[in-house]
């Protein structure tokens, strides 16, 4: 036997989807992240008289609308809690800390944070901790920096008695009413072998699929296994590099960082030999002549390692029946 030559390695690569969430905050909302801007922490009362932080606008028992705001304390005891030994980007602080639910003084619930703490040993259930405000604050949930242990408040009320919860207008000047929050996922991503073979083919201008040994369907991008058959994919087949337009939808929204005038045209393409579409950018024909059957052939940019987009060869419309398998 013979030492077969090595599998090219499989890609790797850093992805982050991140889109802006903009929410409105409603009264009860609206009045708590206002008052962690001034320092004041509102939990608002459930229909039986239980204290709720953070307030939610609704019951959650009987489902009916809460309104009444009260004020409870910066003080609290750690409920339960969890070591996170290596904080990830953006997490509320840089240093080992632990996660905790904290119930404030005159709360029955209790608020999921960040307690800096020098160890797990120095975190324990029924501990007492206070909030640590963020030296500027803007009416968000990170207006509370973090919890730190110790009993006394800012106010040194070291020993006094459990604060009550007192009654609260939730009124503030210059109230906060809409939050964007950025949500974000950054993660690692492998395509996989099959893709990895595909994506390196790319690279050479040439388009690779997979073809299913039993049902003998050529996959175009390859995912390593027929979907219909679920058996693994290996006989390798290139495909195209012309294909037919099988049905397609005209873009009207401008996407932010893709430097593509609207409107234009994102088209499903049965590439000759493929049994299954993929989806690219056509160009080089006005958006509203674009029609199923239309014929198109990648345009590779200098240096590209993906076609850019698609565009018509010239050739006569393909047949609907050459291609309604694949619609
Ligand atoms: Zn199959």
């Amino acid at each position: 036997m013979t030492a077969a030559a090595s599998p090219p390695e499989v890609l790797r690569a850093p992805l982050v989807v991140e889109f802006p969430f903009t929410r409105s905050l409603g009264p009860v909302q609206s009045a708590f992240l206002s008052g962690l801007r001034e320092r004041v922490v509102l939990g608002v009362k459930t229909t039986d008289g239980k204290v709720m932080v953070p307030p939610v606008e609704y019951d959650p028992v009987t489902a009916e609308e809460i309104r009444e705001l009260v004020e409870v304390g910066a003080v609290g005891t750690v409920t339960t809690w969890a070591w996170n030994g290596s904080p990830r980007p953006h997490q509320p602080l840089g240093t080992p800390f632990a996660w905790v639910l904290v119930r404030l003084d005159g709360a029955d619930t209790a608020i999921l944070h960040a307690l800096d703490a020098p160890g797990p040993e120095a975190v324990h259930t029924g501990m007492r901790v206070r909030i640590r405000w963020a030296a500027e604050r803007t009416g968000a949930i990170t207006d509370i920096a973090c919890f730190e242990p110790g009993e006394a408040g800012e106010a040194g009320e070291a020993g006094a008695p459990e604060r009550q919860a007192t009654a609260h207008d939730g009124q503030f000047a210059d109230a906060v009413t809409g939050i964007i929050a950025a949500a974000r996922l950054d993660y690692t991503y492998s395509p996989g072998r099959a893709q990895t073979a595909y994506i390196n083919a790319l690279a050479e201008r040439r388009t690779v699929g997979e073809r299913c040994p039993s049902c003998h369907k050529v996959y175009v991008p390859p995912r390593g296994t027929c979907p219909t058959c679920g058996v693994a994919t290996t006989e390798q087949v290139e495909v195209g590099p012309a294909g037919t337009v099988t049905t397609y939808c005209i873009v009207n929204i401008k996407a932010k960082n893709l430097d593509i005038e609207v409107p234009y045209v994102y088209a499903h393409i049965a590439l000759d030999g493929a049994d299954l579409a993929l989806h690219a950018r056509i160009g080089g024909i006005p958006y509203d002549q674009v029609r199923m059957g239309l014929r198109v052939e990648p345009v590779w940019t200098e240096g590209g390692r993906h076609p850019d987009h698609y565009r018509p060869t010239g050739e006569p419309d393909a047949d609907y029946d050459a291609y309604k398998e694949l619609i």
